[in-house]
């Protein structure tokens, strides 16, 4: 802290790391005696750097991008980009230290880390959104390769963002390579890619309910944000039988209590992905209720998705949630619950699962899109599908392992944390002081 004073939020994710990791290091000295947890917390490398471009009105425009390369211990760099005026050093870090742990509990062979930008790409036109990506990527294609390290999407970076990403690099290093991932089925891309992260947080769900005898039929689903992830965990609810009744953005929730179904999801989907509009206009078109400035935890619900942005979820919210019956929440946003809100959960011992084991279905299949890259093929839907569904139940197994407690309760914080520090703490014991 005394280092980096103004970073919050990456001290927040550390903490919650160190609190989950002390009883296991004791127990495990030889890390210690290494100090592996002082390395993990130093970045291996921070890029930071100037990114002017042009507006429609012939304007300069100066933002500033970011990319933290954390640890390369079990493979190259991974994580996404996020271009949201938000965005800081202290967002990247503590985004990447996240990303560290959640690559390795997907087993696959991934380094960790992020990046992105202060730029705001709502309200641009297309060609601005172009031309900032053009610039952004003239800096970081010289950081970045396929055996390096490979940027994805984010907040605020969808496919036509990589798109003009991906055009710019190839353009300066004239070859076609898997250096991002979430590319367009017609150049590169991994089917499932786009509904990885949100199907993948209902598989994981479907798993914590399994040890219930419990599935999701039937229940009624509170989801926050309306973008990528929010999207396919609510189409993923929707096919299991669940019962959506919330969305929202930065500016408000919808509350639906008859329930979001398919016709009206695909309201949405051409909302905020085609006409890029508000979640307000879904309350205009179905007559239903809209608060503006809140988030939709006061809705009565028996499992929770938070699936917008870090600490959406406070105290009062989880407790809130937990008086009005919620038994699971699963987080497809990074951090979106305060520690304190865990704590409540925790408490309560309800199912709670932190973003780094219920979010990982993302990247694990970006990771996947890099093995048919590295092979020159495609796996079929039903292929691609169903080796995230493999990959979120071995999480959820990693998390029982190291999380179950005596009386059967699986602590998921402490079982993703120590699940996803064993494999990179091995390796860099083995790869000596570096
Ligand atoms: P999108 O940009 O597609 O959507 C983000 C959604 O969250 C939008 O509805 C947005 O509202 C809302 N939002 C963003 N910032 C805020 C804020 N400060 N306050 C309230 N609402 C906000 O992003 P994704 O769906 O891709 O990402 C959502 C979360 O999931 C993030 O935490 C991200 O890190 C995480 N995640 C994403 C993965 C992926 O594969 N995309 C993988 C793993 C995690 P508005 O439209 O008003 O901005």
């Amino acid at each position: 802290k005394a280092r980096d004073p103004n970073q919050v939020e990456f001290h927040q994710a550390v903490q919650e790391v160190v609190e989950s990791l002390a009883p296991y290091l004791l127990d495990n000295p030889k890390y210690l005696r290494m100090k592996i947890l002082e390395r993990l917390v130093e970045a291996e490398r921070i890029i930071q750097f100037r990114v002017p471009w042009l507006d429609d009105q012939g304007n300069v425009q100066v933002n500033r991008g970011f990319r933290v390369e954390m640890n390369s211990a079990i493979g190259p760099y991974k994580g996404g980009l996020r271009f949201h005026p938000t965005v800081n050093l202290s967002i990247m870090k503590f985004l990447a230290f996240e990303q560290v742990f959640k690559n390795s509990l997907t087993s696959l062979p991934m380094g960790g880390g992020k990046g992105g930008s202060d730029f705001d790409p709502k309200d641009r036109s297309d060609q601005e959104v172009m031309r900032f990506c053009q610039s952004f990527m003239t800096e970081l294609y010289r950081h970045i390769g396929p055996n390096t390290d490979i940027p994805a999407g984010d907040i605020g970076v969808g496919g036509r963002e990589i798109g003009f990403l991906f055009g710019q690099y190839k353009r300066l290093r004239n070859e076609f390579t898997g250096v991002l991932t979430g590319k367009g089925i017609e150049w590169g891309g991994s089917l499932v890619r786009p509904e990885a992260t949100g199907y993948g947080l209902v598989y994981f769900v479907g798993e914590m309910m399994k040890a219930r005898q419990e599935t999701l039929s039937g229940k009624v689903v509170a989801i926050s944000g309306s973008g990528n992830v929010a999207q396919y965990a609510a189409q993923k609810v929707i096919d299991q039988g669940g019962k959506v009744v919330t969305l929202s953005d930065s500016a408000g929730f919808i509350h639906d209590p008859e329930g979001i179904d398919r016709d009206k999801l695909a309201f949405v989907f051409e909302l905020k992905n085609i006409q890029r509009g508000r979640i307000r206009e879904y309350a205009e078109k179905y007559g239903c209720y809209y608060q503006a400035g809140k988030r939709p935890w006061s809705v009565s619900c028996a499992v929770a998705l938070p699936c917008a942005t870090e600490n959406e979820i406070h105290r009062e919210d989880a407790r809130l949630l937990l008086a009005n019956g919620c038994q699971v929440v699963a987080e497809g946003a990074n951090m979106p619950c305060t520690p304190e809100a865990v704590h409540e959960f925790l408490r309560a011992k309800i199912l709670y699962a932190p973003g780094k084991a219920a979010n990982a279905g993302g990247v694990a299949v970006s990771g996947l899109e890099m093995a048919q890259n590295n092979m020159r093929l495609n796996w079929t839907r039903e292929e691609v599908d169903g080796r995230l569904q493999t990959i979120m139940k071995t999480i959820h197994e990693m998390c029982g392992k190291y999380g179950r407690q005596p009386d059967g309760w699986i602590n998921y914080v402490n079982g993703a944390n120590i699940g996803g520090f064993v494999k990179v703490a091995t390796a860099m014991l083995a790869q000596g002081v570096v």
